[in-house]
């Protein structure tokens, strides 16, 4: 396993945990929003830095790479047992 244990926001792809998505798309972020999110995030200010995720789902989605949240991850796949139960027809 290798230290690509997180998954890009946008696309989900594998990529580093301590990222917030691949480095391609995360380039595609205006520079004011890109530090917007690394100063929210270093102040631990979670209401704006949530704020500030949303602006950047929105310009991914605009641009048509936005891929909603499947569990892909391994941490994500724990819960996948769960989710196929709750997933069976009756
Ligand atoms: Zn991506």
């Amino acid at each position: 396993m290798s230290s690509l244990t997180g998954e890009c926001r946008c696309c989900r792809k594998p990529i580093e945990r301590s990222r917030l998505a691949c480095p391609p798309h995360w380039a595609m972020l205006p520079k004011p929003l890109k530090d917007a999110i690394l100063d929210t995030y270093k102040r631990r200010d979670m209401r704006a830095y949530a704020a500030n995720i949303g602006e950047a789902d929105k310009i991914w989605q605009a641009a048509g790479i936005w891929k909603p949240g499947v569990p892909m991850s391994t941490r994500a796949n724990k819960g996948m047992e769960a989710l196929r139960d709750a997933l069976k027809p009756v």
